[in-house]
């Protein structure tokens, strides 16, 4: 049979959207060869000679027709992306599919190219037909759906019609909506959570972060948490813990419960070995529960710029090609990275940065080095290694919007709702840079002489509650309270500073609790043991140490800080914003337990020491 011959589809769109208004649509890959009628894809093993970063996949549906071998997609965000998958067995040959966001002034004019061969003349017309007629048709209503909803500052799925549920689902749906309410008391945030179940697509709920849709919302994102945990409480959702892999950044690992989670894992991606970390890659997502909606387990791309919103370029480069790839970045930091490389090179993006930037891949490692770049760099890569390489650029910071395991599995709201959702007994958990905070009452036994024991406790009591509000609200969690003091866990020191600030705010103005609460802090961040100690959540370690000995040091209404915390990028720009509110003083003081060493703090006060007068 005579081979088909190679075709060249070329759809042109002209839309009012800007290309960074459209990317988060086009290059959800996943969601775009769905809407575009593709079956689902799964990894398959063809070959022990696949090159790193290439996937080997089939059609599930049409397993024993058709498989290919995938390159690595290669992408410049907002702008462009391609892939050229190569077929082992099925009616094609080869596809290549490219698409590119050109900024115009009304908008974007966007270009989509497939290159693709049949393998015979016969399948030629019937393709030529389909790609040009069909799926060009669906292409263009995905493309209306997403400029209508980014007129209107929507999600498409809020401009769509509703998606099935299961059968019974809306009686249940009722029954909790209502009794969501009572125990949330958050009506408003309640409807938007029945709406999102109701009319989001199954790619959007497959993995919901709360706080990303609370910024979404414009609602607090203890709230929006406040109203997920208690619906998962009454099967509207829910939960599960994914263990992202530290280098690719993907949900490599997730598991339903804690107590069933493993510590050491494996990437399939990146083919490495990692490890699990409270504190740094271990997420709560929530989904339906699948007695309201089911969200099947379909994949149609793996590979594309979508699986990886953090990144924002990735490039194949065979040995001595070289890219220009064109770059827009937010002030920050990002990570270059390249398949064949341990290390990595650290770009600082300032608007005063350097313009024209060149980077040379070569065999040796990346050893640390940073450089200082701006916004839009004229950026130069090229392989001068005597290998082919895949190399990409990553934002560091990637999950802010995520819920981590530390903050989450000590707050309030999660404890009193899923107290058995802990570590098993004899697990021991990595936390790195997992910040501490310890406040400490001082003079709870004068309040319990002056006032009475009755009196005293309620008040003392009452700080309590105070602070675990407190805590809640700015992303911590109470790990537990020993006498007077509290010990309380955050995913980020500037996070534990805020709250004291609040803490101590709150005891010094406000007339119903008076200025009888002379309240004092301590907060170090640094890498601790998370264990299951008598069913909750507990931390070991160094930095728990210091934590609780700088409380000790402290004085009344002060916050006594170590270096690691006060020197943290976030915690100098907080400071520097509040800079007529806080008071910072140096000192050295030596720590009870570490004699050998004077451990340099900084003790910051809310209000300026009282002047003493000199006669
Ligand atoms: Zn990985």
């Amino acid at each position: 049979m005579k081979e088909g011959q190679q075709q060249i589809h070329t759809w042109e769109f002209r839309l009012s959207a800007s290309p960074t208004q459209l990317w988060p649509y086009v290059s959800d890959t996943n969601r775009v060869f769905k809407k575009l009628g593709a079956p689902p894809v799964e990894l398959t093993s063809l070959s022990r000679n696949t090159p790193k970063g290439s996937l080997d996949l089939t059609h599930n549906s049409l397993k024993s027709y058709v498989t290919w071998q995938e390159e690595p997609f290669a992408w410049e965000t907002p702008y462009r992306y391609s892939v050229r998958r190569r077929y082992k067995l099925g009616f094609l040959e080869d596809l290549q599919f490219f698409i590119e966001c050109i900024p115009t002034d009304q908008g974007t004019k966007l270009i989509a190219k497939i290159w693709l061969t049949p393998t015979n003349i016969i399948f030629s017309y019937v393709i030529k037909v389909y790609i040009d007629y069909i799926l060009k048709r669906r292409f263009g209503k995905y493309l209306i759906k997403v400029e209508e909803a980014v007129s209107k500052e929507v999600k498409p799925y809020e401009v769509s019609k509703p998606r099935k549920l299961v059968r019974g689902a809306d009686r249940k749906l009722k029954k909790i909506t209502a009794e969501l309410i009572e125990h949330s008391k958050r009506k408003r945030i309640v409807s938007k959570l029945i709406n999102l179940i109701r009319y989001a697509e199954d790619e959007d709920l497959e993995r919901i972060h709360p706080y990303a849709l609370a910024e979404y919302w414009g609602e607090k994102k203890f709230s929006v948490l406040n109203v997920f945990l208690n619906a998962t409480k009454l099967d509207l959702l829910d939960f599960s813990w994914d263990v992202c892999c530290p280098t690719c950044k993907s949900p490599q690992n997730n598991f339903k419960k804690l107590k069933k989670a493993r510590i050491h894992l494996y990437c399939e991606e990146c083919e490495s070995d990692y490890t699990m970390d409270f504190n740094r890659n271990m997420h709560l997502v929530f989904r339906p529960h699948p007695l309201i909606r089911k969200i099947p387990d379909k994949k149609y791309c793996f590979g594309g710029p979508g699986n990886k919103p953090h990144r924002v370029i990735q490039q194949k480069l065979n040995i001595s090609d070289e890219r220009y790839p064109q770059l827009r970045l937010e002030v920050g930091t990002y990570i270059l990275r390249t398949h064949n490389h341990e290390g990595h090179l650290k770009l600082h993006v300032r608007e005063d940065g350097t313009d024209n930037v060149n980077i040379y891949i070569t065999d040796e490692e990346f050893k640390g080095q940073e450089i200082t770049i701006s916004r839009n760099p004229n950026l130069s890569i090229s392989n001068f290694s005597s290998k082919s390489t895949v190399c990409f650029i990553d934002k560091l910071n990637w999950k802010e919007e995520a819920i981590y395991a530390s903050e989450v599995s000590s707050s309030i709201d999660f404890t009193q709702l899923f107290p058995n959702e802990t570590l098993k007994e004899t697990s021991k958990v990595k936390a790195s840079e997992v910040t501490m905070l310890f406040t400490d009452l001082m003079n709870s036994t004068e309040l319990y002489v002056k006032e009475g024991d009755e009196s005293a406790i309620g008040r003392v009591m009452g700080h309590f509650k105070i602070i675990q509000q407190i805590v809640a609200e700015e992303r911590g969690g109470i790990v537990k309270t020993i006498g007077d003091s509290v010990m309380a866990v955050f995913w980020e020191p500037v996070s534990a500073l805020k709250a004291v600030q609040r803490m101590q705010q709150i005891f010094s103005n406000s007339s119903a609790v008076g200025d009888a609460f002379k309240l004092k802090a301590g907060i170090h961040f640094g890498d601790c043991t998370t264990v299951n100690l008598n069913g909750r959540i507990d931390y070991f370690g160094t930095t728990v140490n210091i934590a609780s000995r700088l409380v000790d040091s402290a004085s009344e209404k002060e916050i006594m800080v170590s270096e690691a915390v006060f020197n943290h990028p976030d915690v100098q720009l907080y400071l520097d914003k509040n800079s007529d509110t806080f008071f910072v003083k140096e000192s050295l003081k030596e720590l009870k337990g570490f004699d050998d060493e004077e451990f340099k703090v900084k003790q910051i006060r809310l209000e300026r020491p009282p002047m003493r007068l000199v006669i």
